[in-house]
């Protein structure tokens, strides 16, 4: 078959079955065009995307500001690697600092880099700022987080599927209970070694666990009070989708190290960074860390549409008007079902517990009904379905979307 023949959905999937190794279970469905919410099948059906690339299609698919800079920027300059300066990256540099409030941004590509860097510049930090003795420093982290797939991020993981056989793991890592503030303080009263706390303003992966009203501040008074620095893994969370610009922001928390990724780029090419204030920051000189393709100038120009367009189509108002009444009309619905026994999450970032233990196979299956009925999900954890669409959704879009999930849950009541 020549390259550029249209496949059919199932030549596709055999072919990425056969020739792509198998690090990934996904849903059968070939995607071949998306815009704003709704992407399209080869076949040419069309669904809602509830998953948004987890959370990186924030702004919708193909955006065409987005795909507009990322082609004019595409077609002048690409790549000058960061041995020359380029003219794209300190305009990018000063916009984002100034739309998240933070003196510096620390360029890189994926999310689990961002925060390979921000555990970096922690422990950097540790030893030249706050006295830690060398090689000594400890970072806290929380059960059940994902932070990405580097060996040291699954060094701190506790799903096993990520882990096993993945070791020597690296040290300097301690696991306390999410949500648990008595847990953090405990360590932090107990080990003069601590150089940071980083954590998930709410847990995605794990399936969009929000913590106590009040965690957030008072972890980051905590950490304040022990001079341990406060780490925001905002890669999912951040960019308006829940609710608000940054989910720390719910409590008016400022972290030390922001954390983004995903959706900084719309989705459109991989863009993630680091932010801190100059005290933090200055800790890393030249040689210390960087990545060839961190601060490009596609990225940049890429990276400040997204951010543009963020601002510009009030997404995180929408995310935090719709987010109510998706919650609201499927506790209506849950009220009078065995079947689902929750809905949780904040903005547009929510889940759905569906009444069956973590193995069975119920909430795939829904998935795939839901699919057949136009709508795209995936579970997270066995039972959990997350509910994550564009936030260029509106209320109507919305709606038929709910009545989409409900139709298809109810296929399932016994
Ligand atoms: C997705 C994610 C990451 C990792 O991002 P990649 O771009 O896949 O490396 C890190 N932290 C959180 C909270 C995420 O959701």
């Amino acid at each position: 078959m020549a390259v550029l023949d249209q496949l059919t959905s199932q030549q596709a999937i055999d072919l990425e079955n056969k020739y792509g190794a198998h690090n990934y279970h996904p849903l059968p469905v070939v995607l071949s065009k998306g815009e704003g919410v709704y992407v399209w099948d080869v076949e040419g059906k069309k669904y809602y995307d509830f998953l948004s690339a987890y959370s990186a299609v924030n702004q919708g698919h193909c955006h065409p500001k987005i795909v507009g800079a990322m082609v004019h920027q595409a077609q002048t300059l690409t790549l000058t690697s960061r041995a020359f300066y380029n003219d794209m990256l300190g305009k990018y540099e000063k916009f984002a600092c100034e739309f998240f409030g933070f003196d510096k941004l620390l360029p890189m590509n994926t999310g689990a880099e961002a925060v390979e860097t921000a555990l970096k510049i922690c422990r950097k930090w540790a030893y030249e700022v706050k006295g830690i003795e060398e090689n000594e420093a400890d970072i806290i982290v929380c059960k059940n987080n994902f932070h990405g797939r580097t060996t040291t991020i699954i060094s701190f993981s506790n799903d096993p599927v990520a882990r096993k056989h993945f070791g020597p793991y690296t040290k300097g890592f301690i696991k306390i209970a999410y949500d648990d503030l008595d847990a953090l303080e405990t360590e932090l009263k107990n080990n003069k070694n601590i150089a940071g706390f980083m954590a998930e303003p709410i847990q995605g992966e794990a399936g969009v666990y929000v913590p106590s009203e009040g965690y957030l501040a008072k972890a980051k008074a905590l950490c304040e009070k022990y001079n341990v620095l406060f780490i925001a893994d905002e890669v999912q969370t951040g960019i308006a989708r829940t609710g608000k610009l940054l989910a720390v922001d719910h409590e008016n928390v400022k972290p030390d190290l922001l954390i983004l990724g995903k959706a900084l780029s719309g989705g459109a090419y991989p863009v993630s960074a680091v932010l801190a204030n100059d005290n933090i920051m200055k800790v890393i000189k030249p040689g210390n860390h960087g990545s060839t393709f961190g601060g490009n100038p596609v990225a940049a120009a890429v990276a400040m549409a997204a951010l543009q367009v963020v601002k510009d189509e009030n997404l995180a108002e929408n995310a935090e008007k719709l987010g109510k009444i998706f919650r609201s009309e499927l506790n209506k619905y849950i009220q009078t079902t065995d079947l689902v026994s929750l809905v949780r999450g904040k903005g547009l970032l929510n889940a759905i517990v569906i009444n069956d233990d973590e193995e069975s196979e119920t909430a795939w299956n829904i998935c795939l009904a839901l699919r057949d009925n136009g709508l795209l999900a995936k579970p997270t954890h066995g039972n959990i379905i997350r509910f994550a669409p564009p936030l260029v959704m509106n209320e109507e879009q919305l709606l038929d979307c709910v009545s989409i999930i409900i139709k298809t849950l109810k296929q399932f009541e016994n």
